[in-house]
């Protein structure tokens, strides 16, 4: 048993309550009592006593969009003259490259170090969404591994995409089922996956199709960039559909608990689809203001009764 105290408690439960030297009791996994530290101490005398010293003391925070492979990529030259003009740009010029170029080592340092950095935040779970588009098989066990290591809840998944052409969509797609059966064999609640998709524009017909089929298989939700950039938007209008939300509709993508991430170009009418389907929308607003793309509508989205999570995209922890 051991009291974590002398600190400012903040509860985040139904009364938001506010302790001033407040402390709370763990046993094992759980937290067995909450209060004034003197109180705590004289109830539970054997337990063993972590002083804070005036910290604040509250539930972990829960990163809803990351990208622990984006961690070497902070400050990163591009070594061109040409820098990008427009968010399409930036994923050719920065982060498609970067996929391409990831091994063994890069994956497992880049998400050791960002975890080790969550651990000092104060972030508990994240949610991953990884690339490495020339090590794709195995690539989310080597991301587990440094999980495993810190002790940080994580939820996994493979960044299918066409963009390197079909067959690597198909890798990913079986990167993805391999990982969540194996975890879900495991049973362990600090480990679970989704099945990643990159974005609507660089997903073809076929691979939505298949992507559902085995969500569908293995009863998981899908994480999946949403109208980010303009360029999403209008790849969705060229296909027949108001926007992105409604294409991924159309092939079952928005399901409950699906992680629609970033929604800045969402239409008015198509929070509508987010609700009525149980998905979230992920708000970035860290990354959105990075990447020039705009502002999603969040107020409109609350308004609505859509639930709303916060992610950094990899920018911070
Ligand atoms: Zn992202």
């Amino acid at each position: 048993m051991l009291i974590v105290g002398n600190g400012t408690v903040l509860t985040f439960d139904k009364d938001s309550r506010v302790i001033s030297n407040g402390g709370v009791v763990i046993e094992e996994e759980n937290v067995i009592a909450i209060g004034e530290i003197e109180k705590l101490i004289s109830k539970y005398p054997e337990a063993e006593y972590k002083d804070v010293q005036g910290k604040i003391i509250m539930p972990g925070m829960i990163n809803t969009h990351m990208h622990l492979y984006s961690t070497f990529a902070r400050g990163m030259d591009l070594k061109t003259d040409q820098p990008p003009k427009n968010f399409v740009e930036i994923l050719e010029k920065l982060w498609w490259r970067l996929d391409k170029v990831l091994n063994e080592e890069d994956i497992y340092c880049s998400a050791i170090y960002a975890l080790l950095d969550c651990v000092k935040k104060g972030t508990t779970t994240i949610f991953d969404h990884h690339a490495s588009s020339n090590l794709i098989d195995g690539s989310l066990d080597i991301i587990t591994e440094a999980v495993r290591q810190t002790g940080i809840r994580a939820n996994l998944s493979y960044e299918i995409s066409d963009r390197d052409g079909h067959e690597k969509a198909l890798d990913g797609i079986r990167e993805n089922k391999r990982f969540i059966k194996k975890a879900q064999q495991e049973g362990n609640s600090y480990l679970g996956g989704m099945i990643g998709l990159h974005a609507s524009f660089t997903l073809n017909n076929e691979t939505l199709s298949e992507a559902a089929a085995l969500a569908d298989e293995l009863g998981v939700p899908f994480h999946i960039h949403v109208a980010e950039g303009i360029a999403d938007f209008y790849e969705s209008k060229t296909r027949g559909y108001k926007g992105v939300a409604e294409r991924l509709n159309r092939f079952h993508i928005l399901r409950p608990g699906t992680l629609a991430i970033h929604g800045v170009h969402l239409q008015e009418e198509e929070l509508e689809i987010l609700k009525n389907n149980d998905s979230y929308l992920i708000h970035n607003p860290e990354s959105n203001m990075g990447n020039a793309v705009g502002a999603a509508p969040i107020k409109a989205a609350i308004d609505k009764g859509v639930t709303v999570g916060l992610g950094t995209d990899g920018y911070t922890t």
